[in-house]
């Protein structure tokens, strides 16, 4: 089978590997749909959360069962699932309160282990859920939404609330879409790319902006951090009223300087979103399925494995002008 496979910074190939056999504990998926991640892109240029390359990468993925295990149940071949890519150590104090997302050693599908870039990924079935009424094209948001839906709960988002986002790639797209099914009072998008802000209007942004707005009236109550730069942390804390909620869903690939008093003169609170619990993906199925979240803009662009290079040059360029890149094995 194809498979996209990370073997260093800047280095990601196209090749034939053997189709995996499902374990006893395992089910054969067809992968239908998988999306580069921002993560893969940290992979891609950092070579940030890899332990051992070449590794097939993805983490993103929806897809048809095709096979099972003779330990699995629940699941049968013609299911369409989606994947919780999330792998745990399994032993520690988070582990067993199912905080999955605290595990000091957590890793992710296409990292860690053999990820969904390929035409089949073989997985443990407790790693499924199964989505019967969504398209499976967007049903692959699932796992994104997770993030967002994680988000807006950190966040504490409201009704009363003004909220700001800083970064338009798909999680704040995602936090948009969220933040709009949750009916805040105004969200104010700031990215500095105009084919992201366009994306950002279509999902009913109030207001989509290349900088941070700088008159009081726009200060927010939260501000969810989705670009992951010093500038982005810097803006984020100035752009909060007193008391304000700070997001962080970025990841740094280098070191920042910021002002601590920024944070303590205003009494900020701030909470760092670390992917997302189990119920979040659950909530993220169910308010797809319920037609309650506006995502089909943020998907631009949808390539053949083959083409995955492409897709990353895309999503790394400076001048970025797409939301979600999906790939179809
Ligand atoms: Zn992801
Ligand atoms: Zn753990």
């Amino acid at each position: 089978m194809l498979a996209v496979r990370y073997y260093g910074i800047g280095d990601i190939r196209v090749e034939n590997i053997p189709k995996p056999a499902p374990g006893h504990d395992e089910v054969l998926v067809k992968v239908a749909y998988a999306g580069i991640c921002g993560s893969d892109l940290h992979i891609f240029r950092k070579g940030m959360f890899i332990s051992s390359a070449p590794v097939t990468m993805g983490h993103e993925f929806s897809g048809v069962v095709e096979e099972v295990g003779a330990g699995v149940t629940g699941l049968r071949p013609g299911d369409q699932v989606v994947g919780d890519p999330r792998v745990p150590c399994g032993r520690c104090q988070w582990c067993r309160r199912e905080q999955y997302n605290l595990c000091p050693g957590l890793g992710f599908i296409g990292e860690v282990r053999p990820g969904c870039f390929a035409e089949h990924i073989a997985i443990n079935y407790k790693k499924l859920l199964k989505v019967p009424a969504l398209d499976l094209k967007e049903a692959v948001l699932v796992e994104p939404l997770a993030v967002a839906v994680h988000i807006a709960k950190k966040g504490k988002l409201s009704p009363e609330n003004t909220v700001g986002i800083l970064g338009a790639g798909p999680i704040g797209l995602l936090t948009l879409a969220a933040a709009k099914a949750i009916r805040v009072r105004e969200v104010i998008v700031v990215d500095p790319s105009p084919a992201r802000l366009e994306i950002a209007r279509k999902i009913c942004a109030d207001s989509a902006v290349a900088a941070i707005p700088e008159d009081p009236a726009d200060l927010a109550d939260v501000v969810v951090e989705a670009a992951g730069t010093g500038s982005a942390l810097a803006g984020a804390l100035k752009w909060l009223k007193p008391g304000g909620r700070l997001v962080m869903a970025g990841i740094y690939e280098d070191r920042v300087q910021l002002d601590p008093n920024n944070i303590i003169n205003r009494e900020l609170k701030i909470a760092g979103i670390n992917a997302y619990e189990t119920d979040d993906l659950k909530s993220s199925a169910e308010m797809l399925a319920g037609g309650k979240v506006n995502i089909a803009p943020i998907v631009s662009l949808i390539l053949p494995l083959e083409s995955a290079a492409e897709g990353f040059s895309l999503l790394t360029s400076p001048s970025v002008a797409v939301g979600k890149i999906l790939l179809a094995p």
